[in-house]
C-alpha cells in the first residue's frame, strides 16, 4: 500500500465494505448442523455387553449420541435385553440393523428374514418413532460365502425394500484394526474436519469381548471430540445421512423483503416423507439489525446477528421462513 494516497484509502475501504456486505436475504445452507465443519458418528457392532457396561455411560457423561448395530437373535443380546429394548433407545441412541443373528443364511429368503426380523425388533423397541422410517444398515462381517448367497444387486433391493441406508465401509474405519489408540482415532476426526466430511469409527468390544480396544483409548477419542465441539457434529448415522441428502438438494428463494422482515422458502429435492432433518441456514440481514425472530410454521427461534447474518434451523419443503427484526 506504499503508493496509495491518503484520499484513496477511504474509497478502497468503502469498496471492500461493499464486497463484504452481501445483499439482505442472501442465504447459505451450512455444510453441517450448527455450521460445524464435519459430522462424526460413533458406531458399535454386535450388541455387546461392553457397550452397555463401558460405552453407554461414557457417552452419556459427555452428552453424545451413537449408533448401535444390533443382533436381537443372539445370546449376548438376550443377556442385556432390558438395555437394548428399553434403556438405550429411550436415552436417544440410534438402533441400527445388523441382521437378527449375524449368521447369514443358506438362501436369499433366509437373508431377507434376517434383515426383516432385526427391523421388527428395532420397531418394537422404539414405539414413539414413526414406522417405517430410514434405518442404518451395517452388513455383518466374517460370514462364510455359503451363508451369504446374496449378490450386491439383490442386497441393494432388500435394503431399499426395508428403507435401510448403508453405512460407510468397515475398511479403514474399524477400531482395533484401522486404529488402535485414541490419538489415531482423533487424527481420523481431524481428517474429516479438513475435508468437511461425515466420518465414523466402527467399534466392536470396548474393554471386553472381540476386536476390543481398551476403554481408555475409547474415552481419549470422546475427550478429543469434546475438545472439538465447535468443529464437529457428533450425531448418529441417519440424521447425518438425512442432513447431507437434504443439503445437497437444497435451494433457498427470497420471496419478500422490507425494512422489518425477510421471507424465504427452503426447498430440497429430498423426499420430506423420509428426510425431515432441519437444515442450518445462515442469512444476511439488513445493516443495523442486531437480533431477529425466526418463524417457520410452528417453529420459533430467536437469534442475535453476527457478522451481519443470523444462523437458524429450518425444515426443507416446509412453510415460509419469516425473519423479523427484533
Ligand atoms: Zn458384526
Amino acid at each position: 500500500m506504499g503508493n496509495v494516497t491518503a484520499t484513496a484509502i477511504p474509497l478502497i475501504l468503502a469498496f471492500a465494505g461493499a464486497l463484504a456486505a452481501a445483499e439482505p436475504g442472501t442465504t447459505r445452507v451450512a455444510r453441517w448442523k450448527d455450521d460445524k465443519a464435519a459430522a462424526f458418528v460413533l458406531m458399535f457392532d454386535d450388541s455387546l455387553p461392553s457397550h452397555v457396561k463401558n460405552v453407554v455411560p461414557e457417552l452419556a457423561k459427555r452428552g453424545f449420541t451413537a449408533t448401535f448395530y444390533i443382533n436381537p437373535g443372539t445370546g449376548h443380546y438376550a443377556g442385556q435385553r432390558q438395555a437394548w429394548e428399553k434403556d438405550i433407545p429411550a436415552a436417544g441412541f440410534e438402533l441400527a440393523n445388523h441382521t437378527l443373528t449375524h449368521g447369514g443364511g443358506a438362501t436369499n429368503a433366509d437373508i431377507a428374514r434376517e434383515i426383516a426380523a432385526c427391523g421388527e425388533a428395532i420397531h418394537a423397541s422404539t414405539p414413539g418413532q414413526p414406522w417405517p422410517r430410514l434405518v442404518s444398515w451395517g452388513q455383518p462381517g466374517g460370514i462364510k460365502k455359503e451363508k451369504w448367497p446374496t449378490t450386491k444387486d439383490e442386497l441393494a433391493a432388500m435394503l431399499a425394500e426395508n428403507h435401510l441406508v448403508n453405512r460407510p465401509d468397515f475398511g479403514g474405519r474399524g477400531a482395533a484394526i484401522a486404529f488402535k489408540t485414541g490419538p489415531e482415532m482423533i487424527a481420523h476426526v481431524d481428517k474429516a474436519v479438513a475435508k468437511g466430511a461425515m466420518e465414523c469409527v466402527i467399534f466392536h468390544g470396548v474393554g471386553g469381548e472381540w476386536l476390543s480396544v481398551p476403554t481408555a483409548e475409547f474415552t481419549a477419542l470422546l475427550d478429543g471430540l469434546v475438545a472439538r465441539a465447535d468443529q464437529v457434529w457428533v450425531t448418529s448415522h441417519i440424521p447425518a445421512h438425512q442432513y447431507a441428502t437434504e443439503r445437497d438438494g437444497a435451494s433457498v428463494t427470497v420471496t419478500g423483503k422490507d425494512a422489518k422482515r425477510l421471507t424465504l422458502t427452503l426447498a430440497s429435492s429430498a423426499d420430506p416423507k423420509w428426510y425431515d432433518q432441519p437444515l442450518t441456514l445462515v442469512t444476511t440481514v439488513p445493516a443495523g439489525w442486531t437480533a431477529c425472530t425466526i418463524d417457520q410454521g410452528k417453529r420459533h427461534a430467536e437469534a442475535t446477528v453476527k457478522d451481519g447474518a443470523v444462523r437458524y434451523e429450518a425444515l426443507p419443503g416446509g412453510e415460509a421462513i419469516v425473519i423479523a427484526r427484533k
